[in-house]
């Protein structure tokens, strides 16, 4: 086959070696890749490892602050109490709903324990997608992260669509592909 040295679309120079043309992005025709893909697929796996990328950040976005406050609502729950009491307001809502003051250190103690398990589930899922392993364990726990995210709907969509996005990056776990390579 006749190699062109112009892009078929804009008419831009292109070098003998470019998959693409680096002015509009277009495939050369009939090109590939040293390791035999297309100029398609690697356009089409640089965008799969970009948004592995965006996983990844609002993986650890989220998981380190959720642990942090975790265990600082587990381990301070007394004070945290205390600091919520000094609340003339807050003293008559726990009035109106029978709540005493023990129930309100053990009810800071479970929140802790809900954001401790989000954030390490968070973590758990940021480790199979960095590894690209365990592709069911990286939806599972990213959704569990999501679902006990109760504190704000904002970051149970986050969340959803963040399962979302690692679902429809099957492909890319190795635990997914083919025995045949
Ligand atoms: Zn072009």
């Amino acid at each position: 086959m006749a190699d062109i040295n112009f892009c078929t679309r804009c008419g831009e120079n292109v070098s003998p070696e470019a998959l693409y043309c680096p002015a509009c992005g277009t495939p050369i025709e009939g090109r590939v890749a040293a390791d035999g893909r297309t100029a398609e697929q690697v356009i089409e796996d640089r965008l799969a490892e970009s948004r592995v990328s965006w996983i990844l950040m609002l993986l650890i976005i989220y998981a380190i602050p959720a642990i942090v406050a975790g265990l600082y609502l587990i381990i301070e729950k007394d004070a945290v109490a205390s600091i919520m009491m000094a609340e003339q307001s807050f003293v008559e809502f726990m009035t109106q709903y029978g709540m005493s003051e023990s129930q309100l250190r053990t009810y800071v103690g479970y929140i802790g324990i809900l954001a401790l398990v989000s954030g390490l589930s968070a973590a758990v899922s940021g480790f199979c997608v960095y590894k690209r392993m365990y592709w069911i364990i990286a939806v599972t726990a990213c959704a569990v992260a999501s679902f006990l995210c109760m504190g704000s709907i904002f970051g149970f969509l986050i969340g959803l669509m963040v399962t979302w996005m690692i679902i429809t990056s099957k492909p890319l776990f190795k635990d997914q592909q083919p025995a045949s390579q």
